[in-house]
């Protein structure tokens, strides 16, 4: 059997990986564009703050480590086309390559922006591929630049303007939206926007690029939509990404509004040879009940790993959903979340009320005890928990006291669920009560008092 896999980042090698542990004897065959597969994208924000020091530390692992595993590899080389009738792919330099099972994991292409792009200035950045972190880190160490504009503030946008201050460069952080960090409750973006500040970050909301011209020194000077003039030595583009799609499309796979495509729990396609995993694909979202996008690293690996399994011929389980789980640091801070925030929850026709708390990560006596922020938030007709977010210092576990609240969000449990989970206690790592269940209790006070106000 020969499975071939377009895309060598987290859903193709994980996808290789898990068919070699079940099938050993099966031709796998990883083609991808990228000249560094299995590399660790997530980590290169740490590799620009001057953190990490060695570009090549961040490869999860080797071209050669999967060589050893028997996984054969085909780099620098795009497939340009599928014909899904031949069951071939066709490469870029004009290879055609045949398949039993193809799996594609292509991933994402980032948002452009034209009035960027139309300058085609050397300073401008877009981070979304090893290439890209490996260009940004080879400019820096060059030109030393002393400022730099990020553009966009969900997660790259904040790590990167996180990265630059780190490296002593002085940087700006510009959101269209009223807020930063869109997906984060208003107070919890606010606290995000403060650690930024306090850190020098000059950060401008809903604002946006109005010009940009090239200097003759490689600076580029903006003109932002408050009438600020920049002129900096850096501009990063990260406003979004789009499902890279265009190749399963041309073969007539199935795809959704936004362009993800199509496949059910066992990451088929619309095509019986043809399977999808990572970001190029739409994710079943457990408490929305349908299909949704969420481009993560931790969803693309598990995806991955079914893909494998199904190319495999194995009795694949079902991927069975995801909560929207994520965590960033901010500096000393961390800000996590999982499910949804308020605004989605009344658009999606919940009646839900939101608690927000601080409470200690463990006992006050007990020295370096930190405040961590939590809002919780639940449905008021069902109790059903809906969504936790939380913000402290790194030290508070935040990262994963969130993971208990995800894991409540996948078995569907109410508020007042969470008050009978069994979580650990010691004075110096926490509290008879976690805060967790602080929020919860909050909860059920607030809305039995919504009970006694409806039912006068
Ligand atoms: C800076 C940064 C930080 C991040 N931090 C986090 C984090 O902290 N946590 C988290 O969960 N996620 C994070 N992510 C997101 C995470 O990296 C992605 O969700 C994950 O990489 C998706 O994996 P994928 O394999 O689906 O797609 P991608 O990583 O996008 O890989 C797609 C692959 O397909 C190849 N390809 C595409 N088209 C073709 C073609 N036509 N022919 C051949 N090859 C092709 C590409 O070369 C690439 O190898 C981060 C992303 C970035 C950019």
């Amino acid at each position: 059997m020969k499975v071939v896999i377009v895309g060598g980042s987290d859903a193709g090698v994980s996808a290789a990986l898990r068919i070699k542990e079940l099938e050993p004897s099966f031709d796998v065959l990883i083609v991808t564009k990228d000249h560094y597969p299995n590399f660790s994208v997530c980590g290169l924000p740490y590799l620009h703050s001057g953190e990490i020091k060695d570009f090549t530390s961040l490869f999860h692992r080797t071209p050669k480590d999967l060589e050893a595993l028997q996984i054969n590899l085909q780099l620098d080389t795009e497939v340009s086309m599928i014909d899904s009738a031949k069951c071939l792919v066709v490469t870029s330099h004009g290879d055609e390559i045949a398949y039993d099972t193809l799996i594609l994991g292509t991933g994402v292409l980032p948002r452009k922006l034209p009035v960027l792009d139309d300058l085609q200035s050397p300073s401008v950045f877009y981070l979304h591929s090893p290439c890209d972190g490996e260009r940004l880190e080879t400019y820096i160490r060059k030109k030393h630049p002393r400022s730099a504009l990020v553009i966009g503030a969900g997660y790259i946008g904040v790590e990167m303007a996180e990265a630059f201050a780190t490296r002593g460069i002085s940087s700006y952080l510009i959101e269209r939206n009223d807020q930063i960090f869109p997906s984060a409750e208003v107070s919890h973006s606010n606290r995000i926007q403060e650690a930024l500040e306090a850190k020098g970050v000059k950060v401008y909301t809903s604002c946006g690029v109005k010009t940009a011209s090239k200097t003759e020194d490689t600076k580029v000077s903006i003109t932002l939509t408050n009438q600020e003039a920049l002129e900096v030595d850096i501009v990063i583009v990260a406003i979004g990404v789009l499902p890279n799609s265009t190749l399963a499309q041309a073969a007539g796979l199935a795809s959704d509004a936004q362009g993800a495509i199509v496949v059910d729990h066992h990451m088929r396609t619309s095509d019986p040879r043809i399977l999808a995993a990572g970001d190029v694909v739409h994710t079943f979202h457990r408490i929305l009940q349908r299909f949704a996008y969420l481009p993560l690293g931790s969803t693309a690996h598990k995806q991955g790993a079914i893909a494998g399994e199904v190319a495999a011929g194995s009795v694949a389980h079902e991927f069975k959903g995801s909560v929207g789980t994520q965590v960033l640091k901010v500096f000393e801070n961390v800000f996590a979340t999982t499910g949804i925030k308020l605004a989605q929850s009344l658009h999606e026709g919940y009646d839900p009320v939101l608690v927000e708390i601080e409470a200690d990560d463990h006992k006050a006596y007990y020295p370096g005890a930190k405040k961590i922020f939590l809002s919780l938030l639940g449905d008021k007709i069902t109790g059903k928990l809906l969504g936790v977010q939380m913000y402290a210092r790194t030290t508070a576990a935040v990262h994963k006291r969130i993971d208990v609240a995800a894991t409540a969000l996948y078995n569907d449990m109410t508020v007042a669920d969470l008050l009978d989970l069994d979580l650990s206690y010691n004075p110096p790592l926490g509290s008879p009560w976690d805060p967790l269940q602080v929020a919860a209790a909050e909860w059920l006070r607030k809305t039995a008092t919504f009970k006694a106000s409806s039912q006068r």
